[in-house]
C-alpha cells in the first residue's frame, strides 16, 4: 500500500516535471517571436521560426541534459552532453539578450548590436543555432543507445565492491582494502599495524 502510493508519488512528479518544461514554452515563445520579428520571413503569415525556435532550443537543451542523467555515470562521452547543454544555454542567451536590451532601452534590435561585427555575430548565432542543437541531439541519441553494456559495466563495478573489504586507521582515517591495495586480509592487517606504529612513534592520538 505505501510502496502504491509512492508510486503515484513519483508518477504526479514526473507529470509536474513535463508540465513545467511545458509551460517553459510560454515564456520562450514570444520572445523569440520578438527577436526573430524584425528579421525571419513568415509562411503562410506564421512566424514559424519564432515557434520552431522557441520550442526545440529549450526543449532540445533539456533532453539532453536529462539524457546526460540517465547515462550511466562511467560511459565515456557522457560529460560532453554537459558541454552541448552548456553551449546551448549559451547561444539563447545571445539570441535573447540583445532583444531584452533592445525592448528595455525602447529600440529596434539593430541599434542595440550596430551594424558592425556584433550584428553579425547576432545574426551568426541565430541562423546557426539550430544545427548546433542537432550536434547535440546526435550526441545524445548516440550515447542512450547501448544501455546494457553500460549498465553491465556498473554491475560489475558494485560487484568488485561488494567482494572487497577493508579495515581502517583510526587517526588519520586512511583505509587498507582487501582485495585491491592489499592481496588479502593478513597482509592488509600487517601494514595498517605498521602504519599505526608511525603515528604511535610520532605521538598521534586519535
Ligand atoms: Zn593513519
Amino acid at each position: 500500500m505505501a510502496h502504491q502510493v509512492e508510486k503515484v508519488g513519483t508518477r504526479m512528479k514526473k507529470r509536474i516535471g513535463y508540465l513545467l518544461i511545458g509551460l517553459i514554452l510560454f515564456i520562450e515563445i514570444p520572445r523569440f517571436f520578438g527577436a526573430y520579428d524584425s528579421i525571419d520571413p513568415r509562411l503562410f503569415g506564421i512566424p514559424l521560426t519564432a515557434i520552431g525556435t522557441g520550442i526545440v532550443l529549450p526543449i532540445g537543451a533539456g533532453y539532453i541534459l536529462h539524457t546526460w542523467w540517465k547515462t550511466a555515470y562511467n560511459k565515456k562521452g557522457r560529460d560532453s552532453l554537459l558541454i552541448w547543454f552548456a553551449v546551448l544555454l549559451l547561444l539563447e542567451g545571445i539570441i535573447l539578450i540583445p532583444w531584452g536590451m533592445s525592448r528595455l532601452q525602447n529600440e529596434p534590435i539593430n541599434v542595440v548590436t550596430g551594424n558592425g561585427l556584433l550584428a553579425w555575430f547576432w545574426i551568426g548565432v541565430v541562423m546557426l543555432s539550430p544545427f548546433v542543437l542537432t550536434g547535440g541531439i546526435v550526441t545524445a541519441i548516440a550515447l542512450e543507445r547501448q544501455p546494457k553494456q553500460a549498465k553491465h559495466q556498473i554491475e560489475q563495478h558494485i560487484y568488485v565492491d561488494e567482494q572487497s573489504d577493508h579495515v581502517q586507521c583510526g587517526v588519520c582515517n586512511r583505509i587498507f582494502t582487501w582485495p585491491g591495495d592489499y592481496a588479502d586480509e593478513r597482509t592488509a592487517r600487517r601494514a595498517l599495524a605498521g602504519h599505526m606504529n608511525k603515528h604511535r612513534a610520532k605521538g598521534d592520538t586519535p
